[in-house]
Order: C-alpha cells, then structure tokens, then sequence
C-alpha cells in the first residue's frame, strides 16, 4: 500500500483538482492507496473541501491541526500517521506532479529506500530566488554534517523502514531535507521542473524562508559556533600587535594618534562581539525550544475518529 501525504494550507482552490490528478495516477498504477490531507490550520474553506473528499473516497482521511504550525510540522504529522509501505510526501498545489508517482514507485520497487526529487528548474521562479537558492546550498553544502542536494525538495518517496526510523527525529526545528539526508539507507533521486503553482499565491513569506534557512544551517552544523570562535582568535592576534605598537610609541615618547583608530576598533569589535552574541543566542533558542518538549502539533480533527469513515471501513479498522 502507498500513502500520499500532502499539507494543505488555504488551498481552496486547489485540493480537489490535485485529488482528481493524484486518484487518476494512483488508478492507473493500480496499487491500493490512501491519501492523507493534513490541513495546517487553513482559514479558508479548504477544510469543508477535505472531508467532503473524506465522505466520498475511502481512500482518504482528512487531518486538520488545532493551528498553523508550518508546512514541516505537516509533513511530519502526515508521515506520523501513514499506514504505507511506501510514504509519498507532495505539495497540494500542483508544484509536485502527481505524474511523476510512478517513476518514484518504480525505484522504490527496484531497491531503493528514499527517492528523492530534485528540482532543476521552477518554472516561475525569479532570477533572485534562483541566485538566493543557489548561494545557500553552496553555503549549507561547506558547513553542515551531511550534503543536502541543491534544488532538494520535500517530494519524496520513503519506504516503510526509512518512516518508522524518521519518526524518531522529534526536533522542533525541522529542516526535513537535512534529516533525510542523515537517514543513509539506500537513496537516489528523480529529476523534475517545478511548474508554476495551479491556483493561488505560495504559503512561504519571506520570513518563514528565512526561518527554513536558518533552521537549515542551525540544525544540521555547529561550524558557525566555530565560526565565531576563530574570528575571536584572529582579532586576539591583531590587538596584540596593536598593543605592541602602542606601548613602542609610548616608550618612544611620541603621541599615539588615536580619535579614527578608536571608533574604527570599538565599532569593529562591537559588531564582532554582538554577532558571536548573536549566533550562540540562535542556538540557545534552539536548545530552549527542545528542552520546553512540546508537542510538535495537536490535531483538532480527524475523519479517522469517525466511525462512519469510509476510509476505516477499506482499512479494516
Ligand atoms: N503549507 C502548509 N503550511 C504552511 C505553508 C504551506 O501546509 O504554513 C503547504 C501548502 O499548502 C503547500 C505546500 O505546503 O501544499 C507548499 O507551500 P507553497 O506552495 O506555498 O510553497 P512554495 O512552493 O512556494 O515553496
Ligand atoms: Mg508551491
């Protein structure tokens, strides 16, 4: 059995035409199949859109969140509750053809534990986030514990072994991409060109990809904590130095000239020790946000619960 997961957030307009496209693909791999919605506390109608699709195909079960928790967060609670032997995670927004299931499906029958999709392209995507995506992943790629390809995406096929071992990462910061990475198993990758999104604007504000970037590099290194180190090393050098030439210009009784050197030097070490201040603060959030132990989501609803669920009807439960 395969599990398709897909977060939803505000996708009105899109849930129904992605299911139709994912049911006629599934139909003609003819392999049985559940799909999970897991709707990331939508303020829109994509809720009603998701338990109608629930009361008519027993092949589904919607899931909706208490509140927004992000588009990881999701992901994670989707593969949390997917009964598969394989877990396909996509976007509801057409970004990830459903056409491409069955090339993931076919290396996953071939051996292959996690295949992972990799975007050579996005159709719509900017001169600026192509150059911002290609500058990060050349940066990530030096620093952190395990590659992560570029143009990586969460669309991905996992076997059943690679979830339950998935399943045991509980971090709240959550850059799946960088976890999977980790996971080893046998691993290959499928290319794709994103096409432009089907209905509606993208969920990601410039902040939440900052937050995905930062987790990214937070979570997967401490190389920037070295970082700082090293630079604390370098500028204890050269205020050596500096204090030798000093205490020569004092010996040798001439004036040290000093109003632009000073402002140069406590601006220089101020910035220098704010942002050592800074990146150890980034990792102590981290570490206060893990020891706290929330729960990394709570469910409001979900068409499992009902008895009358067709889909706990086809599964048997
Ligand atoms: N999404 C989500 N929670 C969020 C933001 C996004 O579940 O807080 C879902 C969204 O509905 C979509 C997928 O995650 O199915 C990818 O989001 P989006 O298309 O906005 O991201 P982009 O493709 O622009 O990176
Ligand atoms: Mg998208």
């Amino acid at each position: 059995m395969i599990s398709i997961v897909t977060p939803v957030y505000n996708e009105e307009d899109n849930v129904v035409y992605f299911h139709d496209e994912v049911t006629r693909v599934m139909k003609d791999l003819a392999m049985d199949y559940e799909i999970l919605y897991v709707n990331d506390g939508s303020t829109d109608d994509t809720e009603e859109k998701i338990r109608a699709l629930a009361a008519a195909d027993p092949h589904v079960r919607a899931i909706s969140f208490a509140r927004n928790f992000g588009h990881q967060v999701a992901i994670t609670c989707g593969m949390d509750l997917a009964d598969g032997d394989a877990v396909i995670t996509m976007d509801g927004d057409m970004q990830h053809p459903p056409a491409l299931i069955p090339r993931l499906v076919k290396k996953w029958q071939e051996g292959y534990d996690i295949v992972q999709t990799i975007r050579t392209a996005t159709e719509d995507a900017g001169l600026v986030k192509r150059l911002t995506s290609a500058g990060y992943y050349a940066f990530i790629n030096a620093i952190a514990d395990s590659p992560i390809r570029p143009g990586g995406s969460d669309f991905r096929l996992m076997d059943r072994k690679a979830i339950l071992t998935f399943r045991r990462f509980r971090e709240h910061s959550r850059f799946i991409r960088g976890i999977v990475g980790n996971l080893g198993y046998r691993q290959t990758t499928v290319n794709f060109v994103a096409p432009p999104r089907h209905a509606g604007k993208s969920k990601f504000s410039m902040k939440k990809m900052l937050h995905l970037a930062m987790d990214g590099i937070l979570t997967n290194s401490t190389v920037p904590l070295r970082l700082v180190f090293y630079m604390g090393i370098l500028s204890a050098v050269g205020s050596f130095f500096l204090i030798l030439y000093v205490l020569g210009c004092w010996a040798m009784d001439a004036t040290v000239p000093g109003w632009a050197t000073m402002t140069i030097l406590l601006s220089f070490f101020g910035s220098l020790q704010l942002l050592g201040l800074g990146i150890a603060g980034e990792y102590i959030s981290r570490i206060f946000r893990e020891t706290q132990a929330r729960p990394l989501y709570w469910i409001a609803a979900d068409t499992a619960d009902d008895e009358k669920s067709p889909w706990r009807k086809a599964r048997g439960r």
